[in-house]
Parts: structure tokens; sequence; C-alpha cells
């Protein structure tokens, strides 16, 4: 596995990438070209590179439940992104969350021994490439056949409650020095106001594939 990871950004801490308190970061550069993609800067390669042991002790000393992966595409540095998780590992409990362009099908059959890595490690998988023409509002995904896939039983007791309940799309919008990021799958009336800020200077951080 790689000990460096090319990411866009991360956070230490949100509410609107799966359940609990997460912290999360977007992998840099995607192989997908999805109509109507809302992170268009981070399917090209670039990003920051970050060892990955370093990322994961980042991550940890924000004390969150767990993690969740989305970019770009996490399975394009599944090496690193799994090592990431594995640092983590060793040293707390962590869920991890990944959202991704491909399919579970198309991971499981890719004979690829660092996705193999990472899928083993995930115990929420949000699948498939956002398709414009689904995209029906509901919150948690970009696309009505995108999946959100149970890996492992981690997160069975509050499943429901966080992804089955009515309600809107929601977003987080944070205001560093020199940047602005925006988390969380966005209803057109928050991408309406996102697309005024990333005008004036804002950087997208919008995670569904
Ligand atoms: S929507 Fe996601 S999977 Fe599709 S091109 Fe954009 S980053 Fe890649």
């Amino acid at each position: 596995m790689k000990d460096v990871i090319y990411i866009s950004h991360y956070v230490s801490r949100t509410h609107v990438l799966g359940p609990y308190e997460r912290s999360a970061f977007w992998v840099q550069g995607c192989p997908f070209n999805c109509d109507g993609c809302l992170s268009p800067e981070m399917r090209g390669v670039g990003g920051t590179a970050f060892d990955c042991r370093a990322l994961a002790a980042e991550l940890l000393s924000a004390g969150t439940e767990g993690v969740t992966i989305s970019g770009g595409e996490p399975f394009a540095q599944a090496g690193a992104a799994a090592r990431v998780i594995a640092s983590m590992r060793e040293r707390a409990d962590r869920g991890l969350i990944v959202y991704t362009g491909y399919t579970y099908e198309e991971l499981s059959r890719a004979g690829d021994a660092d996705v193999a890595a990472l899928l083993a490690a995930t115990d929420i998988l949000v699948d498939g490439r956002y398709r414009i023409d689904l995209d029906d509002g509901r919150p948690y995904r970009g696309s009505s056949n995108q999946r959100v896939l149970r890996l492992s039983d981690r997160y069975d007791s509050v499943f429901d409650s966080y992804y089955n309940t009515p309600g809107g799309r929601r977003v987080e919008i944070d205001l560093g020095p020199g940047r602005v990021t925006l988390t969380g799958v966005p209803s057109a009336a928050a991408l309406k106001v996102w697309e005024k800020m990333r005008s004036i200077g804002g950087t997208l951080a919008q995670i569904a594939p």
C-alpha cells in the first residue's frame, strides 16, 4: 500500500456525511466524467500530498466516531486510503463510510488487492456514478441509482434513523482562512447559494459522486 495520499482537503467534524459526528477527507482525482458533477476541481490530478500516517493521526485527534471518504474517487487511491484507515484502526476503533463512483459489483470483481483492502475496511458504501437525470433530491446520495450499502453491521442500530428519516438535504459551510468549503449533498436551492459563494472565492467540497 502507498504511504502518500493526494487529497483535496479534509474536515475534522461533520454531521452530514453519515451517522454520528465524523471526520472526512476528499481524495483528489477521478476517472469519471459525470454530467453535472459538482466537484469538477477534484477530478484532475494534483491536490495536497499527505503521509498516510500523518493524515490518520490528524483525523484521530478529532475524536469522532469515524471517517467518511469522498472525492474525487476514493478507489483511485485505494491503497493509500486503506493505509490511512488501517493506521487509524491500529490506535482506535473507527467506522468508515465511502462515497464512490464505482458500483459495488465493479469493485468486487476488480481483482485488485488495494481495492479489496479498502472495500474490506468499509462499513457503508454509497456507490455508483452521479446521474443528473436521476437526481431526486433525497438526502445522503446524489441520484436515485446510487445505493447506501451496509457492508458490516457497525451502523445497523442507527441506520434507519439516519438514512431513512424523511427530510431534505443538509449541508455545512465552513469558513476558514482563505477557504470556504461546502460539505454534504446540496439541494438545488443550497447549490445556488453555494455557487454564488464560490464565484467570490469559495472552494467546492461537495461529496456526492
Ligand atoms: S460526480 Fe463524483 S464520480 Fe462523477 S465525475 Fe464527479 S467526482 Fe467523479
